[in-house]
């Protein structure tokens, strides 16, 4: 089964205590104590290597890399899809796309899954939600376990109860509202929001609290303030063509959209000390996909899995992190259906479970852990399907399209561009050993899927010879 930390303090009775207002115990039995909040940002569109903490060039992140010396940040990051609607639903449950199937065949979030927002709302937490593109809205059934779940485009709230997945005029509507959030700025609002909620539960002061913040700004458009802007448009590379003058042109806007979410997500962390938060509050930074800019011939995202649009940035700020951790940069592989797991033990709650993913905390606090594989995967209609697997610095990319299928394996250290395809007895072989792994994934994820009751089955109980690739790949305990 996934490495599911061993049961911690009893959600039952940490609820009654929290709900009670009086502190649960701590670890070491001494002065009591209360479990920390938690803070979980998601930057959309985010990718990892536009961020100045994973080596770019450009200053388009020193909030960002603050929260990296201080905290630890996650080399490889990896999402579990390439758009906003099936990453953040694996975000909340620690599950992917093929047990939540949101996103993926399913428009909603099944009820009977449970959330991070429930999980710690069962344990005596105020939980709050703030968002801010449309594939976040309740329609979607992300919602579950928030107190509150609000979001944002510019001013106006959308009204949560208004849309309809079986009316036409609805769908039309949130085409519409997704249309105008690209072109709406939000992430003062966020920012302001949070504070907001600072000064609130500054005052209760008895329960913890989660707050979730997605930021919208980074995904296109890219309208950054002039301000935010300009020192990198100053500074463009020399184009040959128009191709090279508009993608340069694009990407420093993109840029000056990440400097300008930076300083709100700057002023949120300030904010955050400033109310004396910080040394109780364990601060996830992460995204949910990344940007294509032509690598592979196109713009934007949600179109294939290559690591321009997979890879994102994991900054972890655990409040009792220890002083020789900070700063550390963890090899080992994260992915999106990690989060929940690793945030349940940061916080030393007890995890539900069954997860995809499995808790991080062993990593962050710099104690040796195995390799780990990472799935990832895209749908679109019947006839579009990707899978994505990387392990020991190998990738395959499997693509199943109306025309049929194309299957290719990336060596990511000497091609992390992953332009040339392995060829030859190396690739057939890399290609045998990717087939029985993802096959070995598939009847964990399909095991898993069972257990919660979710759509087909599978089976529970996973022959020897799958359970074997999937201790291998990390997926299991050995
Ligand atoms: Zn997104």
């Amino acid at each position: 089964m996934p490495l599911v930390p061993a049961p911690r303090r009893p959600l039952a009775v940490l609820g009654a205590l929290a709900l009670a207002g009086l502190p649960a115990c701590s670890r070491d039995g001494d002065a009591p104590t209360r479990p920390p909040n938690v803070l979980l940002i998601s930057i959309d569109t985010l990718r990892a290597d536009h961020v100045g903490a994973y080596g770019y060039g450009r200053d388009t992140s020193p909030n960002l890399d603050a929260l990296a010396a201080d905290g630890v940040r996650f080399e490889e990051a990896v999402a579990e899809s390439s758009w906003t609607l099936p990453t953040h639903a694996t975000m909340f449950t620690g599950l992917g796309q093929s047990v939540h199937g949101v996103g993926y065949g399913r428009s909603r979030l099944d009820g009977s899954v449970t959330t991070l927002a429930e999980t710690l709302s069962a344990a005596g937490y105020r939980t709050k939600g703030v968002w801010t593109g449309p594939f976040l809205h309740s329609f979607f059934g992300l919602d579950q376990g928030f107190d509150e779940y609000l979001g944002f485009v510019g001013e106006t709230c959308y009204d949560q109860e208004a849309f309809d997945v079986d009316d036409e005029s609805s769908r039309e509507e949130i085409k519409e509202t997704h249309d105008a959030s690209h072109r709406t700025i939000t992430s003062a609002d966020v920012t302001d929001e949070a504070l907001r909620y600072f000064g609130e539960v500054g005052e209760v002061g008895d329960a913890p609290f989660f707050l979730f913040l997605h930021y919208f700004d980074v995904h296109a458009d890219y309208i950054p303030a002039e301000e935010f802007v300009a020192p990198f448009l100053a500074d463009l590379p020399e184009a040959t063509n128009e191709v090279e003058a508009k993608r340069n042109d694009l990407l420093a806007r993109y840029d000056g959209e990440i400097r300008w979410t930076d300083h709100h997500v700057g002023r949120l962390l300030d904010g955050l000390a400033e109310r004396g938060l910080a040394d109780d509050t364990i601060v996830v930074v992460t995204s949910d996909h990344g940007e294509e800019f032509l690598e592979h011939g196109r713009y934007g995202h949600n179109a294939t899995l290559y690591d321009e649009v997979l890879l994102v940035p994991l900054i972890v700020r655990p409040p009792d992190l220890a002083d020789a951790r900070r700063g550390a940069v963890v090899e080992a592989t994260a992915r999106h259906a990690d989060l929940m797991p690793t945030i349940l033990e940061l916080a030393d709650l007890e995890a539900p479970g069954p997860f995809t993913g499995s808790s991080l905390a062993a990593a962050i606090r710099g104690e040796r852990t195995e390799p780990r594989a990472a799935v990832s995967r895209l749908r679109l209609g019947e006839t579009y399907a990707w899978t994505a697997v990387r392990f020991h610095g190998k990738k395959l990319v499997r693509k199943e399209l109306a025309d049929g299928d194309d299957v290719a394996v990336f060596d990511l250290e000497t091609d992390p561009a992953e332009r040339t395809p392995l060829a030859g007895d190396d690739a057939v072989t890399l290609l045998e050993r990717f087939s029985e792994q993802l096959e070995a994934i598939d009847a964990f994820e399909a095991g898993v899927r069972a257990r919660l009751g979710l759509g087909e089955g599978g089976d529970v109980d996973l022959p020897p010879h799958l359970r074997r690739a999937l201790e291998e790949l990390g997926y299991l305990e050995g």
